[in-house]
Parts: C-alpha cells; structure tokens; sequence
C-alpha cells in the first residue's frame, strides 16, 4: 500500500518529484510494496541555528538536510542559500540526486542541504557564521563515509572550504573529502568549478550532432548567470554558439547579435548583477523563456516552465542546466512538441556530481589528477550516460526525461531488492 505524501515534506516541488516517481514507477511495474521505501526520504534533519550578526543582535535561520537512499554508498548532493529553502524543496532535490547518481553510475545515494537564507544580504562574516553554524549541526548526520555535501545556489567554493574547516576542527585532523566543490588549494579538484557548465555544453553540442544543427549560426538564451548558467553561457560561446539572452534574478538581457560575455562579467563583477549592462536591451524572466532560439538553458531555480509558457517556449534543444525546471504538467505540452530535444536535469547537470566524485576519490587517495585527467574521465562518463538515454527512450518508445528517469530509478529498485530487507 502506498502512504500519502509525508506532510513534513508536503510541498509543490515534494509532490512535483513524487508524481514523476509515480509516473516512471507505473511504467517500470514496480511492485507496490516497494515504491514508497524507494521514494520516501530516509532521514532528514532540521536545525534552528542562532547566528550573531555584526551589530550584535541574534537571527536564528533554519537549516535542513536530507539524505534520501543509503543503499549504494554515502549519500551525496549541494547546499543552498536561498530564502525560499524549505525542507520539502531540500528532499525534492535529495531524490533527484539519487536518480542522478545512479543514471550516472556514481556509487551514492542522494542527499541535499539548505539555510532559508539571503546570502546576498549578509555580511561575510554573518555568512561564515551561517556555514559554520550549520556545518556544526551536521556533524553527526555528515562525513566522508556518510554524506558528503557540496555547493549548490547560493553557495560556492568558500562556502565548502568553511565547511571543511569547522567539520576537521571537531575532528582533530584535516577531513578534506567530507565536502566537495572546495578551492583547488584545500584538496579540491581542478575542474570542478567548471565541471556543470562545461557538461552542459557537451551535453548541448551531442544533442545538436544528434539533430543536425552547426554550432556557428546557432543561438542560446541562458536563465541564471551563477556557476552552471555562466560556465555553459562561456563554454556555448566558445564552441561558436551565439549567446543571445541572458538573466539573473533581478532581470534579464537581449542582444540578437549575440551579448560580449567578456564585457558582461566585467559588468557584473561591478554590480553583482546583469542589469543594467549597456550592450544588450533590458528584457523580463517571462520574455527570455520565450525568446526563439536555438538551445534554452534553465539554469535557475525549479518550476520555471509551467502549464503558462510551455507551449510558448521557442528552442529545438531544451538543456536543464537547473534542478526541476520543468513542472510534469509542462513536461506534459513539451511531449507533444517532438521538435523540442529535451536534455533533462539529472543527466543535463550531473557533470558537477561526476566531477565531485573524483574530487572524493582523489581526496581519499590523496593523490591528485591533472584537469586534462578530470575532464576527460567527465566527458566519458556523461557520453555513456547520454547515449543510454537515447537508446532507451528510442527503445521504449518514451521522452528523454523518462528514459533518464526509468534507468536512475531502476537502479536504485534492483540494488535495494538485491540488498533485501532486514531485519
Ligand atoms: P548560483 O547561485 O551560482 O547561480 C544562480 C543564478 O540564478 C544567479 O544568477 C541568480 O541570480 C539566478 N536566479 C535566481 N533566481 C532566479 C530567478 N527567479 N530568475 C532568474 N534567475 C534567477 O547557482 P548554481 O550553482 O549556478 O545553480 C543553478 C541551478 O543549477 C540550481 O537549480 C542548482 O540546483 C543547479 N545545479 C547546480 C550545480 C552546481 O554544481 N553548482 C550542479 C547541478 C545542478
């Protein structure tokens, strides 16, 4: 018998990750009896965190973290600063990375942490205090044998090296691999920094081979200029592929010959954000979704194209450089539009956990690959899983996003069955 939607996670994205589940589950004829153990988080942790601010008053902010399957290995996945965060959202997340890792091969389960919190509107040092804080409460649900966090929206290499830090000074001695995603110089990986992006761009140029498209005369639009939207925005552009929209949370931009990436980060290193650069026209969120182009990137939040806009969006390639960015009712119009290449989200964007694996890898061994090493170990792993995909979607007759889905769930199905049940 299958239980209602835990109310602790009760959420729109909870029960946007749940239906998908529920869709693919129906299709792969899993057993009822083993569906919700498949679904359902195993654990999750909530913290009231007391953090002193710079003029001396006292804000506490809520953490959380989720780790949703423990059958392949520690659990793995980013940390977000982000006001909206709920523990619902963090377990959403959470689940997506278990089907990621296992689409992918990566011996973990998923996992997701977050703060209910607006980084920009902190002080660094209220932000180190944050991480700390949270990194201290964690203490006996992470490690590099339990759960390994790393960074997400909001969060950064900084952010992983504080991380580190505090977790190392509870235990005596230096704990590089209980993170990911740190700077280069405290055990992190070359490459790693680069690594969603840049597979969002393979990922991108393989699906134009698959249809045919050049890349010189092509065009993209990108949702997000934060670490995967402005690595894939760069990389695209190197490969010859015209940037023509680009946006922040605060508003986005339009130039039909392509906007001067260079000029823009020189803007945005000045201003913290796109708007108001001088070489592209000022346009809304809701516009540049629907800009016609060539290859859209999502690289923002969840739930960005919905039953409003799906049938609106103009692209041949659809590349979710985001978590979720696709509601299943969306998914639902997009299936009926066969010219729109969907690349999903936990294939799309899983370059950053390929490369955070053999960031755990090399810090466990404590012996460290050239970036030549790294990419091209990230560019086989993403070429197996991408043509898996395909071949699976063609074979059974079904969109991408399913097809990545049905392989990363089955996975988890067969490794849990063949574990059994104890006692
Ligand atoms: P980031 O914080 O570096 O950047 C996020 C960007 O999105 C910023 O430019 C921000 O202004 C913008 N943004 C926020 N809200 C927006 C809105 N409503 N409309 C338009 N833009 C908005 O975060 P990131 O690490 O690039 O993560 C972006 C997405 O990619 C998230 O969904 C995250 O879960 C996913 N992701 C990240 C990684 C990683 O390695 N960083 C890996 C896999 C997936």
């Amino acid at each position: 018998m299958s239980a209602s939607v835990p109310q602790v996670y009760d959420t729109p994205v909870f029960r946007m990750a749940c239906q998908q589940f529920d869709l693919v589950a129906d299709f792969l004829e899993i057993p009822d009896s083993a569906r919700d153990r498949l679904k359902y988080p195993k654990r999750s942790v909530s913290v009231a965190m007391p953090v002193r601010r710079d003029d001396g008053s006292v804000t506490t902010f809520m953490g959380y973290r989720v780790q949703h399957h423990l059958t392949l290995g520690p659990t793995k996945g980013g940390v977000r600063f982000h006001p909206d965060v709920t523990l619902g959202e963090v377990a959403a997340l959470a689940m997506w990375m278990s089907w990621k890792c296992a689409l992918t091969g990566l011996p973990y389960g998923g996992a997701k942490g977050g703060v209910a919190v607006n980084p920009r509107e902190l002080s660094i040092g209220e932000l180190e205090r944050v991480t700390r804080r949270y990194t201290q409460e964690l203490i006996p649900f992470i490690g590099p044998q339990t759960d390994i966090p790393a960074p997400d929206m909001g969060t950064n290499e900084q952010t992983m090296a504080w991380m580190m830090d505090t977790y190392s000074l509870q235990s005596g001695h230096c704990v590089p691999a209980v993170v990911t995603g740190k700077p280069v110089s405290l055990g992190g990986s070359l490459g790693r920094r680069e690594a969603t992006g840049r597979g969002v761009a393979y990922l991108v140029s393989r699906a134009m081979d698959t249809l045919g498209i050049p890349a010189s005369g092509a065009t993209a639009v990108v949702q997000g200029y934060g670490n995967v939207g402005g690595i894939a925005a760069a990389t695209m552009a190197r490969q010859g592929i015209k940037i023509i929209a680009i946006s922040d949370a605060f508003g986005g931009l339009y130039n039909a010959n392509g906007i001067d990436l260079a000029k823009l980060d020189a803007h945005v290193a000045k201003t913290r954000s796109v708007v108001g650069f001088d070489g592209a026209e000022a346009i809304t969120n809701e516009q540049l979704l629907v800009t016609p182009c060539d290859i859209l990137v999502p690289a923002a939040l969840e739930r960005q194209i919905t039953v409003e806009n799906a049938a609106k969006i103009q692209c041949r390639i659809l590349a979710e450089g985001a978590n979720g960015p696709t509601t299943p009712e969306a998914d639902e119009i997009i299936a009926k539009r066969p010219e729109i290449f969907v690349i999903p989200d936990i294939l799309c964007n899983a370059g950053g956990v390929i490369v955070s694996y053999f960031e755990w890898v090399q810090d466990l061994q404590s012996f460290f690959w050239d970036e030549g090493e790294v990419m091209s170990k990230l560019y086989r792993i993403l070429e197996t899983s991408f043509m898996q995909t395909v071949n699976f979607a063609k074979k059974r007759k079904v969109g991408m996003r399913f097809a990545a889905l049905s392989l990363g769930i089955q996975r988890v199905h067969e490794a849990k069955a063949i574990r059994g049940l104890f006692p």
